[in-house]
């Protein structure tokens, strides 16, 4: 039986189904998804505009409730629901286990955080005049969400949407349906009131774009690819509405001569290959002192030849499947770029073959690279990692900060002087020291610059500036 959408508190069923194939076995089904026609993409933006006004006065005491409830469960299920996660996504168990718990902690997080919406009370500059300023809810956001992280990425957009009073229309990756309809599952048995959380599988070319352009969606909260992103914005931009963008980056990490290597290493590794290195936080450029070079090149070949590429729910796998043909493709044209531009694959680049077809490619490091190479400067989006030599930190800094992105960075050093510098000087959203470029928090702020992100940041309690809107009120004293 597939899966239906969930429209206005009803579970509806589509004309058509996404099938949802297992990217370590091709050959075993997760589920099939119904897609929502787009007269079902009305109705759910209807249901969340009806559903609006009511849902923005509820307490926050109820909210708080609702959304403690989907937490525990996300949290007592974790197990299962990392199951299905790499089953459908290809991250490894411990991996998936630990994307489910951070989308239990988010909705406990905002479950608190509900209680604590913000809003000042200012004196007037003119006699006898109160100024208070409140946050209300934004109204009604349409959720768009890729499929590298498939549960975690829609709970840090649900959860604050909700908890700062707005109704949701979710699009999920069409790769990935299972553990949204999961999340969709487990909000609608939480006892929402219905239209309040709607989801809709589809197409980004029919539901996406029908979420973007219909004026009842009053904001877009975006997480994709840059084209994706830019073409979101100039839409929504045309009709005004609010615009929260995350889409790519190609983040650096710099290791400098006075590095701990063992740490050096086991930062490269994390972050350009764990988790396939299908992040937007991955390490794909390591900017190395040419001081350590040799040596910190050899430690990162020795231990990329000791990964684990297998089937992701496998035990003992440390690298799982690449997600779809698509993106194998894609990651295999860029070897064959890097090649061509000369630069020097050390090790990796390879279809492995297993037991099970999947999409299994072994990760690949390329040396001798120049940041103006094409593999430095586009998004690979895979296990595919290069090292650009540099001659000193300064040369380092310039390089790291020579890109179109600005989501990540980090700096390997034990110099206290020059990990400040970084810190203070490299121009991304999040800066990284002594520790991998991807691996986040939940309660702090999520984001970058450049053309990386587009809009206020996501997650912590600065989500608050995408989901409300503020008022000024001004009252004359009694
Ligand atoms: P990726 O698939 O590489 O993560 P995309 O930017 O293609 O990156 O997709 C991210 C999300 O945006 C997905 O849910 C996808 O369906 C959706 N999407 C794709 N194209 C559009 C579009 N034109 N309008 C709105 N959403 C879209």
């Amino acid at each position: 039986m597939s899966h239906a959408n969930l429209i206005a508190g009803e579970w509806v069923h589509g004309s058509d189904a996404v099938r949802n194939i297992n990217p370590s076995d091709t050959t075993d089904l997760v589920g099939e998804y119904d897609r929502a026609s787009a007269a079902q993409v009305e109705d759910a933006i209807a249901a969340a505009r009806a559903a609006a006004p009511a849902w923005a006065r509820t307490t926050v005491q109820q909210r708080a409730e609702l959304l403690e409830k989907v937490g525990l469960e996300i949290m007592a299920r974790r197990g299962e629901l990392a199951d299905l996660l790499a089953r459908e996504e290809g991250k490894t168990l411990p991996e998936a286990a630990g994307e489910v718990g951070r989308a239990g902690q988010i909705f406990k997080f905002f479950a608190g955080e509900v209680l604590r919406i913000p809003g000042e009370r200012l004196g007037s500059v003119r006699p006898g005049i109160d100024v208070e300023i409140t946050r209300e809810p934004v109204g009604v956001v349409g959720l768009i969400t890729p499929w590298n992280f498939p549960i975690a990425i829609p709970a840090w957009k649900v959860a604050p949407a909700l908890a700062y009073g707005n109704c949701v229309v979710l699009k999920p990756a069409e790769l990935v349906p299972g553990c949204a309809w999961a999340l969709a599952d487990i909000i609608h048995r939480a006892g929402f009131p219905p239209g309040v959380f709607n989801l809709v599988v589809g197409r980004g070319s029919v539901v996406g774009e029908k979420l973007v352009s219909d004026s009842r969606i009053d904001a877009i909260s975006f997480t994709g690819s840059v084209p994706t992103g830019r073409g979101i914005l100039e839409k929504a931009a045309k009709r005004g509405a609010k615009v929260q963008l995350e889409m790519g980056g190609k983040n650096p990490l710099v290791v400098l001569a006075d590095a701990d290597m063992e740490t050096a290493v086991r930062c490269a590794l994390d972050g350009a290959f764990f988790a396939t290195g299908q992040r937007c936080t991955a390490s794909s450029r390591l900017i190395v002192e040419q001081a350590v070079h040799d040596k910190f090149v050899a430690g990162l070949t020795e231990a990329l030849r000791k990964q684990v590429v297998d089937d992701a729910r496998k035990q003992g796998t440390t690298i799982g499947p690449v997600v779809d043909q698509n993106q194998l493709d894609q990651d295999m044209r860029y070897v064959d770029i890097g090649k061509q531009e000369g630069a020097r694959l050390v090790v990796g680049g390879e279809r492995l073959n297993r037991e099970k077809s999947g999409y299994y490619l072994a990760p690949a490091l390329f040396d001798n690279t120049r940041n103006d190479m094409r593999i430095n400067r586009e998004e690979i989006f895979g296990p595919v990692a290069s090292v650009i030599p540099v001659k000193d930190y300064d040369e380092a800094l310039a390089v790291a900060n020579d890109t179109s992105f600005g989501l990540c960075s980090g700096v390997v050093t034990t110099s206290l002087k020059k990990a400040a510098h970084f810190r203070r000087n490299v121009e991304t959203g999040m800066v990284m020291v002594n520790l991998p470029t991807a691996g986040v928090d939940y309660h702090v702020p999520f984001g970058g610059r450049k053309g990386s992100s587009y809009g206020s940041r996501e997650q912590g309690r600065y989500a608050v500036e995408f989901y409300t809107q503020v008022k000024t009120a001004y009252v004359m004293q009694s």
